[in-house]
């Protein structure tokens, strides 16, 4: 019998086991994680294979530190970017999270550096985003980069490893209601663990299984917008105005044909492509290294989707959409923004023929437009010559387009304000599964929020 139960080793779970180890120290703590711990995760793409093995479990996105491990570690140290926070709590008390939580990233061996502090530099990028019609979101970023964020994620394994009961390789299957109280949760390989609180924290990653298990215990949930768009790939050197003051610029375009909003996500200055894979499904993400620089650098455009009634499965929708690039090119598909406003796939040899080296060596050249809707497809490229405008070589014929980039953090699971399930005492939701984080210091927040409100029972 434990006091807490944590479903999920991501940056959500790991910080929820931190801040209760610290109020309760005398508290039975099991965390339990479907993948490995954090030195024997590994993506064999990065070892090495030309194509994604598709492996069962992710090694990109499972085991401890979840999607965070071989993430680029941008902490983004603001409620307005990351996540919904927000919407259950004041902006002062997310501040205040988010804040706690950048300190402990800092106690576990974070970088000290900050980016994008400089009101002054701010106002003017702010400025030059207004005239393209383009909104700027004053977000400071402290960038950990990928091998600093795996030493940062092994120091908190270590430092919890004897003060909770760390369970590798084995997966929550069904969760135990009684009375509408949770009271445990059955495992994959047949054991039970019987706790008087759950913290369900399994990512984008097990977003699918949450939405199932929920609806199986008529748990409600809410459509989120669905985002999907590519990733942008092109010469560092276009966006260094701007990513050497801010690191990363969040901007957020309306499009004129659809009005949807677009936005960057992710920025890589100097980064690389990367595939990830959920459930056998493999999509495009990208990070950067701290101290491994390319030549170029890469980030998302999304855009997002709000559906209405009787519309209720956004994440399918995602899935069928990267499915279909799968289908057309075994994986992920790539394509110069010059071939795709031609009307024409693009090939081998057209991308060789050009100025930017792809970082991402297993995508196949193809043709984004037999994949992406139209409506998508229109507000990325109005977005691109948006970009053009502050960066100018975003809308190069040379671009590369990569598809698909989906975010699978779509239902939204309905919360209290102390995020507990609508529903069921004593299960609590939190981070990017249950559709109310997108990253990294959000999703930790969620952790410590949650952590603090059953401490305090
Ligand atoms: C390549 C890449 C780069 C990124 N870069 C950044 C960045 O620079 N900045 C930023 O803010 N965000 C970034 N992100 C996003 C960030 O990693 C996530 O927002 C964050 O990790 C979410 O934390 P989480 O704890 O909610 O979920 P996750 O980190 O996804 O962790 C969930 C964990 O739960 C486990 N799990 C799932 N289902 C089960 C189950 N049934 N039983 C047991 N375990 C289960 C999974 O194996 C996983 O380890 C990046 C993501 C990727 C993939």
């Amino acid at each position: 019998m434990y006091n807490v139960a944590i479903i999920g080793a991501g940056p959500a779970g790991i910080f929820s086991a931190l801040e209760i180890v610290k109020l309760k120290p005398d508290w039975k703590v099991v965390l339990i994680e479907k993948g490995d711990k954090i030195e024997d995760r590994k993506c064999l793409l990065r070892e090495g294979y030309s194509k994604c093995p598709t492996c069962k479990k992710c090694g990109l996105l499972c085991g401890w530190g979840g999607a965070g491990a071989f993430s680029d570690g941008k902490l983004t140290l603001t409620p307005d970017v990351g996540g919904h926070l927000i919407d259950y709590m004041s902006r002062k008390k997310v501040e205040d999270l988010i804040d706690y939580a950048d300190k402990l990233y800092l106690e576990f061996g974070a970088t000290d550096e900050v980016f994008g502090t400089d009101q002054k530099t701010f106002d003017e990028l702010e400025r030059q985003a207004s005239l393209a019609e383009l909104k700027l979101v004053h977000s400071p970023v402290r960038h950990l980069g990928t091998e600093r964020s795996l030493d940062v994620l092994k120091n908190m394994q270590d430092y919890l490893m004897d003060k909770i009961t760390i369970l590798n390789n084995v997966s929550a299957k069904n969760f135990i209601v009684e009375c509408e109280q949770v009271k445990g949760i059955v495992l994959d390989n047949g054991d039970t663990i019987e706790a008087e609180y759950t913290i369900i924290a399994p990512g984008r990653e097990g977003a699918d299984w949450l939405t199932h298990e929920f609806a199986k215990n008529k748990i409600g949930m809410v459509n989120n917008a669905v985002d999907i768009g590519v990733r942008v790939e092109l010469p560092a050197p276009v966006f260094e105005p701007i990513t050497s003051k801010l690191y990363e610029s969040k901007l957020i375009y309306y499009s004129p044909t659809f009005g949807d909003a677009v936005r960057t996500f992710c920025m890589n200055p100097n980064g690389e492509v990367v595939q990830e894979n959920y459930n056998g499904i493999a999509t495009v993400n990208g990070h950067s290294y701290a101290n491994i620089k390319t030549r170029n650098t890469n980030f998302a455009l999304l855009v997002s989707e709000q559906f209405t009634e009787p519309f209720k499965e956004p994440i399918a929708y995602g899935q069928r959409i990267a499915s279909l690039a799968n289908m057309l090119g075994g994986g992920i598909l790539v394509q110069r923004f010059g071939d795709l406003l031609d009307g024409r796939r693009s090939t081998p040899d057209r991308i060789k023929s050009s100025i930017i080296e792809p970082t991402l060596k297993c995508a196949t050249p193809g043709d984004l437009s037999l994949v992406l809707p139209y409506r998508q497809l229109t507000s990325i490229i109005e977005m691109l010559y948006a970009l053009d405008k502050i960066a100018p070589g975003t809308a190069s014929r040379y671009t590369l387009l990569y598809g698909i980039e989906v975010k699978f953090y779509s239902a939204r699971v309905k919360l209290t304000n102390d995020l507990e399930t609508e529903g069921v005492k004593n299960l609590f939701t939190i981070g990017d599964g249950a559709g109310v984080t997108r990253g990294l210091i959000q999703a930790s927040a969620s952790g410590v929020h949650v952590a603090r409100v059953i401490c305090s029972r």
